[in-house]
């Protein structure tokens, strides 16, 4: 089985070949690995690969690890967030992915004017119909960030999507350009906000989620090996 190291060393080149096909540059692709249900030596492993960034979907097994990982990592949230979770949510991770309600933007608001210091969020858009995923629909997103971008205390970065799976990945391209415009949309009515971050791609189709725009490409799998 090839090492955590050698697979990250094949993703990274699969990343430039993708950002290459794009016309974009491949530094402007952050690659977050998920380490959901595996070891801290997993993340140590990928670590001294070179990783940097971090990301785990329940806050209460990233708080686990966390204290046993190397200090330098930048933890990313990408599972759902319980509002009883948000405090806990709001100390440790750099980046939450998935904030899906204005209500949740505004309890984060709280918690990072009560620290006094700001929170990083991507807002979560759900596509393709699957009234069982969270994430805001693609209809309420303009009035929630309309809201949510007055709110001083958080950093709205940008949008995060988790597609229907597709066996082909490359079925799934229509939903990360609708990511992209719904972006797109958000700048325009708003111009000279800042939305420069798209979470979106898997293990399975991030070559395609680059190719439409993917700033954070979320890998597990083909970094860690199955779960
Ligand atoms: C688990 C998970 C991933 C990683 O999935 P893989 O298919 O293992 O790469 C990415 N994003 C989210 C939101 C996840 O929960």
């Amino acid at each position: 089985m090839p090492s955590i190291a050698e697979n990250i060393a094949a993703i990274r080149e699969r990343i430039a070949a993708a950002a290459r096909r794009a016309g974009r540059n491949p530094d402007a692709v952050t690659l977050i690995a998920v380490s959901k249900t595996k070891p801290v030596a997993a993340i140590q492993a990928a670590a001294a690969a070179g990783i940097q960034d971090i990301g785990e979907n329940r806050v209460q097994e990233a708080l686990t690890k966390l204290p046993h990982s190397p200090p330098d990592l930048r933890w990313h949230l990408i599972g759902h967030l319980q509002s009883n979770k948000a405090k806990l949510a709001a100390e440790h991770f750099y980046l939450i992915h998935t904030v899906d309600s204005l209500a949740l933007a505004q309890r984060l608001n709280r918690l990072a004017q009560e620290r006094g210091r700001p929170q990083a969020v991507l807002l979560q858009v759900r596509l393709g119909d699957e009234a069982t995923k969270s994430g805001l629909s693609p209809t309420d997103l303009p009035s929630a960030y309309a809201a949510a971008r007055g709110l001083p205390h958080i950093r709205i970065q940008g949008l995060m999507t988790i597609p229907p799976f597709c066996p082909d990945p490359t079925d799934a391209r229509p939903y990360f350009r609708q990511l992209r415009l719904l972006r797109d949309a958000l700048l325009t009515d708003f111009p000279g906000d800042q939305l420069p971050e798209l979470s979106m791609g898997m293990s399975h189709d991030f070559e395609v989620a680059i190719e439409e725009g993917a700033t954070y490409i979320r890998v597990g799998t083909a970094i860690f090996g199955e779960r």
